[in-house]
């Protein structure tokens, strides 16, 4: 399962930042898959969820934002946004499209715990749930239409 792989990336990248920052445990992860990522966002979620117990992330609240897609219309000379990197330009018509923006995955930020000083949590944070693969109730960023499956991979 890809986005499996994705959060083994994403865990590696906590672990490195835990390393270097020598904290051991995350109380939020916030993560940005745009959408042309190719990311799909339920099964990233479920993923880390999955791979959270035991781990840095065990505990912690992930927040995924889904920025839009954009990108350059070479006919129009301009940049448009679209939701799929199969759809075309909304202004022509035309499929000479660049993507130029919310194509990446990648960790916006770490809330962490540390021995040191209190949580940088915001008002809303609550200690999340343990055992229970539902995770904590919280906020789904808004959904972006689902690329189709022959949409091309992420980079
Ligand atoms: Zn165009």
């Amino acid at each position: 399962m890809h986005e499996l792989s994705l959060a083994g990336g994403i865990l590696r990248v906590v672990e490195d930042a835990a390393a270097r920052e020598r904290f051991r445990r995350v109380a939020q992860l916030h993560l940005e898959a745009g959408a042309l990522s190719g990311v799909d966002l339920h099964a990233l979620r479920f993923a880390l969820e999955a791979i959270a117990p035991g781990s840095l992330l065990e505990g912690a609240e992930i927040r995924i934002d889904a920025p839009p897609g954009s990108a350059w219309c070479l006919a129009c000379g301009t940049t448009v946004e679209i939701q799929s990197r199969a759809d075309p330009c909304p202004l022509c018509g035309g499929h000479q499209l660049q993507p130029t923006g919310g194509t990446e995955l990648r960790v916006v930020d770490l809330i962490v715990h540390d021995t040191n000083e209190a949580p940088r949590s915001g008002p809303e944070a609550q200690p999340a749930p343990r055992g229970g693969s539902s995770g904590p109730a919280e906020p789904d960023p808004p959904e972006p239409a689902q690329p189709p499956a022959a949409a091309s991979q992420p980079p």
